[in-house]
């Protein structure tokens, strides 16, 4: 009776964790991280620290041969001497694919998502047309309804299944707390989207949700590049049954003719202007100027935070010039 009784108390302090945001840094380590990516750290950083939330660090390494330990290490060391700092340990995703895969079985096993022995190219074969807004072809259904566990699917197929969530027909509405709200028909654009590879590695769409969930992140600041991912992101959690975090997608850097950065420009990764000499509280400057706040040249990440607002972010992408990539190339 008496154990009962107690359950029912929330204490104060755990009641005031419940509500306090956590967001998170999830940095994938496939690259070396470069300006574009110090400059959304930051803000996801100044937007949870500003309100005295928590902040994670969830390394995502399912990217199979392409994540390597040597570019998490460099990730790691980039973002220390950025200034940044987390809750806890940072999180190796792989270190949980139990937890994984056992949301992909609950969605197969309730009938959410399907067995899928489909390869890329049959499905590129089987597009009539390729859909104009989108570089992934649309999955054309063909395993739908068709097998009931993998071991069903292997045995009829002789063939790998991975799985695909089954996505209902209609359009999604995300609301962003950046870029507002916009609607998504993930059912006519991409169809049914895997949720584990046929390898069986869990696929991005589904670890993210799940991680995020399990690690009780409120809220998902990160690049606009993901902002079609978040309407798939939002039927997993609905299959699932899972909480939608509140999504901030702020706009990317871009280079001067307006290129988005890429991981392959070895000459703008944080590693090299690390080697360089750069001091890093310039470029934590450049990123606060970019955020619409006056501050000096040379500032370090916790200075800004009070000052941090996302509303006064711009909308439009975030230009890198020559000047400014040779201004901070040379801050000592
Ligand atoms: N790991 C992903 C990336 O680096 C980001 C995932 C996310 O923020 O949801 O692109």
């Amino acid at each position: 009776m008496a154990r009962s009784r107690a359950s029912l108390t929330v204490p104060a302090p755990l009641l005031a964790e419940m509500t306090e945001p956590v967001g998170r840094l999830a940095p994938s380590p496939t690259g070396l991280l470069h300006l574009g990516h110090a400059r959304t750290f930051l803000l996801a950083y100044w937007h949870i620290r500003a309100r005295a939330g928590r902040l994670l660090l969830r390394m995502e390494d399912l990217d199979g041969p392409r994540a390597q330990a040597r570019f998490a290490d460099a990730a790691l060391g980039d973002l220390e001497w950025l200034g940044l700092d987390w809750d806890g340990p940072s999180f190796l995703q792989s270190s949980e694919l139990p937890r994984l895969n056992a949301a992909v079985s609950k969605l197969v096993a309730s009938g959410r998502a399907f067995p899928c022995v489909c390869s890329r190219s049959d499905i590129r074969g089987a597009q009539s047309a390729p859909h104009a807004s989108s570089l992934e072809p649309r999955y054309p259904g063909t395993c739908r309804g068709h097998f009931r566990s993998f071991a069903e699917a292997e045995r009829a197929s002789g063939r790998a299944a991975g799985a695909r969530l089954l996505v209902p027909e209609g359009p999604t509405t995300i609301a962003d707390g950046v870029s507002g709200e916009s609607s998504w028909d993930v059912a006519g654009t991409v169809g049914d989207f895997l949720i584990a590879k046929r390898d069986k590695a869990p696929a991005y769409q589904l670890a993210v949700v799940v991680d995020d969930a399990a690690q009780g992140v409120t809220e998902v600041l990160r690049g606009d590049d993901l902002l079609p991912s978040t309407a798939r992101q939002w039927h997993v959690q609905n299959a699932l049954g899972l909480p939608h975090p509140a999504w901030f997608h702020v706009p990317l850097v871009s280079d001067e003719h307006g290129r988005r950065l890429a991981k392959r420009e070895a000459d703008l990764s944080l590693a090299e202007l690390r080697a360089g000499g750069t001091d890093p509280r310039a470029i934590v400057a450049w990123a606060a100027r970019s955020a619409a706040l006056s501050v000096p040249e040379r500032i370090s990440v916790r200075e800004v935070t009070p000052h941090f607002d996302l509303a006064r972010l711009p909308r439009e992408p975030c230009k890198l010039t020559r000047e400014t990539l040779l201004a901070l190339r040379t801050a000592r």
